[in-house]
This record gives structure tokens, C-alpha cells and sequence, in this order.
């Protein structure tokens, strides 16, 4: 008896596991996950992040949480859902958020109210005015994936990666080439809306600011899960963790952070009735004490950057004094936590907090356009001059900049500019000397690079790179 039900266990969570291995859609794998009794989660691929979209089977009918980037996908995922679920009263479709990997299946619910954050349709508008460049893009994918393909270079889990990506590419060209229109939610709200379905009830609560401004949060206490969206995850189940790559403040209005915060906490807890997170892709994982760590994390960031940005404070030394590793050790090495994005969370509530123009931001959008640049550039090196105090100067993002015309664009001149600049509002800094030392290198003036190498090391004497240098130019003006 022992044994038998021993080997009937085993024989379930096997199935469990891998209930439709031998299904696919379109070429692609097909993965059904039953996470609770009338809950299923259903995605496409084994390597590729995409989209996992799950459905709540309540009194009122089939409640499906996001939809993807492919309407066809959807289509049959519509069909397996229905399937698993025995029935296909579908009655609602909530998006997580208003990116279109979340919302351009929408259509497949067109018959179900669609729910959604007030911020979401000027996502999707957004993202529907960028069709024609979207198409190039995909495109340009496609090509890129079949070189790599027929590359040779890669090794077995790479290839299988790319003819994954390649069939999801394919796919979204040809939806992207139809002349659909997207599909509005019908139904929005600002900070929280309960949407009670019977037997289920379904909390949905704001929490724009992280990923984009539209996100939620989706409470379903009768069956134990919480839906965090694209938000956050602590594990990754692929290499390439696409749309879970970063946790970070980069959208969001001053408005935004309080209920943010507010609406985490109110989860947090409630932490007793919640027994899966789940994220919007089915290769990211979330535990309670990820959730409850980057809580802890955002809660200080967003405090502390709000004290600083007040009359007074001092950013540029604050940013010094709060690296990850210092203030929050806990989470260095975590999925999503990076010292880059620590440094453009601070540098967005900074923006956002003290409402100063950013410099790196307006530089961004002049050198869109090389031709114009030097005239616009001269223009805003007087405004920034004039009114310093209107802006918010950024000596690493100036920097960055710089080095993405020197090296991206191949624009010597104009990183040689935007170096002077940055040396000229950072007298003080060795790095700033050093970069445009390196500008003038590469436009050829040797003495000049000597010249500004030797400064930036008596404010360094330490540099390992302005020494290096040093000795190169030497010897080459002695040739
Ligand atoms: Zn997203």
C-alpha cells in the first residue's frame, strides 16, 4: 500500500512537472503549470523569457491575468486555458502593466471587460506609435538570430535559445506587419480597486514607479497568490532574464512614490495569506523574503533621496556615501540589484524630487541629431552656466554620455566638447580630466592629452590608467 501510493506520488508531481511536454504552439514548447485548484499558468519556450499567463477560475466566470506580445499565442493559450479549466466563460483580462508584451494579445479578450491601471492605455498608445520603428527592430532581430544560427559559434543551450528566439521573432514580425489596432483596457483605476468575482475576490492595488509607471499588484487571497507583474524577482530560471533584468525607480511622478509605498506595505503585511508570488515571465521566481527585502530597500531609497533633494542637500555627496555594498549590503549580488541600477534610481527620484532639469537627459536629446548639436550644445552650456541651479548635473551620467560618443557614435568632437564641459563644472574631479585627456588622444593631439593626463594624476596620484597613459604618449611623441 505504502509503496503504491509512494509511486503514485511520484507519478503526479512527474506529471505536475510535465504535463504537456509533448504539446507545442507554433513550434514552440507549450508548459501549463497548475498552481492551485482552478489556477493555471501557461507560457511558450524553454530558454526564451516570455510572457506566462495565468487564469482564476471564480463563480463569475475566467479571470485571465495578462495577455502577451503575440495574439496567436494568446489564441491558444485561450484554448488550453479553457481545456484545463473545463469551461470558458471568460469574464475578465487584468494587465499587469502597459507594456506590449503584456497587453498586444488583448484583443483575444476583446469579449471580457479589460481591467487595468488609468496610466496603462498612454503605454500602449505609445507603444503603438512606435510601430514602424518596432518593425525594423524585429527586423533587424531576425537577421542577427539566423547569422548567429548558421555562426556555427554557438554551443547546444545557445542554439536551442536562438531558434526559440527566432520562431518568437517570426511571430511577432508577422503580427506586427497585420493591421491590427491595439486593444484599450475598458475599465481603470488610480490607487487600489477590488474586483469581487464570488467565490474569488481579486486585490488590485497601484504600484507605479519601479518598472514603469503603470504597474500593479494583484491580491488574490482565497487562493494564496500575489501577482507582481515585471517588478522584481530574487531567482532566475534562464541566463538571459529579459523583462525581470532590473529593479529600479526609472518611472513614476512624485505623487506615485507615497502610494507605492503605501500599497507594499499593506502586502507586506499581509504576508500570512501569501503563498506564491508570482511574476509576469515564467523564468523569474520571487520568495517573501526578496519581496519583503526589496521593500525594505525602495522604502529607504525613496526617504532618503527626498530629504537630500530639498533645499541644501548635496547629492553629488550623498550618492557617494550610499553605495549598494555600504547601505545595503544584504542585497548586493541579488537578481535585478545592480550598482547601475541603485545609481538611475537615485538619479530619477533626485529628478523627480527636486523638479531640476537633467542635464544628461537634455544632452540625450540634442545629440539625436549630430548636425544641430554643436549650435544647441553651445546654447544649453549658457543656460546651464547662467542657472546652474535649474539643473541637475550628474558628473558620472555627463561622463557616460561622453564616452557613448567617443565610443558608440565615433563623434570625437563632440565628446571632447561634452568632456571640457564636464571638467569645467568639476574642476575638482581627476576622472574628468581623464576622460577628455583620452577625448584629445583620440583626436590626434598627443601634447594635449600628455598635458591633461598629468593633471588628472596630481589630483590622483593613484591613477593606474592616467600612469599608464602617460608612459605611452612619452614614448610615442619621442619616435
Ligand atoms: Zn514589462
Amino acid at each position: 500500500m505504502f509503496k503504491k501510493t509512494f509511486f503514485f506520488m511520484v507519478l503526479m508531481t512527474a506529471l505536475m512537472v510535465l504535463p504537456c511536454a509533448a504539446e507545442t504552439v507554433e513550434g514552440l514548447p507549450l508548459h501549463m503549470q497548475k498552481i492551485e485548484p482552478g489556477v493555471v499558468r501557461v507560457w511558450v519556450g524553454d530558454h526564451v523569457s516570455s510572457t506566462a499567463v495565468c487564469a482564476i477560475a471564480t463563480k463569475k466566470g475566467i479571470v485571465v491575468i495578462d495577455s502577451t506580445d503575440i495574439p496567436k499565442l494568446d489564441e491558444a493559450f485561450r484554448k488550453v486555458i479553457a481545456r484545463e479549466l473545463g469551461r470558458s466563460d471568460f469574464k475578465y483580462l487584468i494587465n499587469t502593466h502597459g507594456h506590449s508584451d503584456h497587453t498586444n494579445g488583448n484583443g483575444v479578450y476583446a469579449d471580457c471587460q479589460i481591467i487595468a491601471h488609468e496610466t496603462v492605455p498612454a503605454i500602449m498608445q505609445e507603444n503603438f506609435s512606435n510601430h514602424s520603428r518596432s518593425i525594423v527592430w524585429v527586423k533587424e532581430n531576425i537577421q542577427r538570430q539566423k547569422e548567429q544560427i548558421a555562426s556555427g559559434k554557438l554551443n547546444e543551450e545557445q542554439k536551442a535559445a536562438a531558434e526559440e528566439q527566432l520562431i518568437i521573432s517570426t511571430l511577432k514580425s508577422k503580427f506586427l506587419n497585420s493591421d491590427s489596432k491595439p486593444t484599450f483596457p475598458t475599465k481603470s483605476f488610480q490607487d487600489r480597486l477590488v474586483l469581487d468575482c464570488g467565490d474569488v475576490t481579486f486585490e488590485l492595488y497601484q504600484s507605479g514607479g519601479s518598472h514603469t509607471r503603470s504597474d500593479i499588484f494583484i491580491l488574490v487571497p482565497q487562493k494564496g497568490i500575489l501577482f507582481t507583474g515585471d517588478m522584481m524577482a530574487d531567482k532566475w530560471l534562464t541566463d538571459t532574464p529579459g523583462c525581470l533584468a532590473t529593479f529600479a525607480v526609472r518611472t513614476g511622478e512624485v505623487g506615485d512614490y507615497p502610494v507605492l509605498v503605501k500599497n507594499w506595505q499593506a502586502l507586506i503585511e499581509r504576508k500570512d495569506e501569501i503563498k506564491h508570488y508570482i511574476t509576469g515571465h515564467w523564468n523569474g521566481e520571487l520568495s517573501h523574503e526578496g519581496f519583503q527585502a526589496r521593500f525594505a530597500y525602495l522604502k529607504a531609497l525613496l526617504a532618503d533621496v527626498e530629504a537630500v533633494s530639498k533645499p541644501g542637500g548635496d547629492f553629488n555627496q550623498f550618492v557617494t556615501g550610499y553605495s549598494l555594498k555600504d547601505k545595503f549590503p544584504q542585497l548586493v549580488g541579488s537578481p535585478g540589484i545592480t550598482n547601475q541600477g541603485h545609481m538611475m534610481s537615485m538619479n530619477h527620484l533626485y529628478k523627480t524630487f527636486s523638479g531640476k532639469i537633467s542635464l544628461a537627459d537634455a544632452l540625450q536629446g540634442l545629440f539625436q541629431n549630430p548636425e544641430t548639436f554643436a549650435v544647441g550644445f553651445a546654447k544649453l552650456k549658457g543656460d546651464v552656466l547662467k542657472a546652474r541651479d535649474k539643473y541637475f548635473i550628474s558628473e558620472a551620467e555627463m561622463n557616460g554620455i561622453g564616452y557613448f560618443l567617443l565610443q558608440q557614435q565615433k563623434q570625437v568632437e563632440g565628446a571632447v566638447m561634452l568632456f571640457e564641459f564636464n571638467v569645467e563644472l568639476h574642476p575638482a574631479s581627476w576622472n574628468a580630466y581623464d576622460s577628455l585627456a583620452e577625448a584629445w588622444y583620440e583626436k590626434g593631439e598627443k601634447q594635449k592629452a600628455l598635458e591633461l593626463y598629468r593633471k588628472s594624476l596630481t589630483l590622483n596620484p593613484n591613477s593606474e590608467n592616467g600612469k599608464k597613459f602617460i608612459e605611452r604618449i612619452e614614448k610615442e611623441l619621442k619616435k
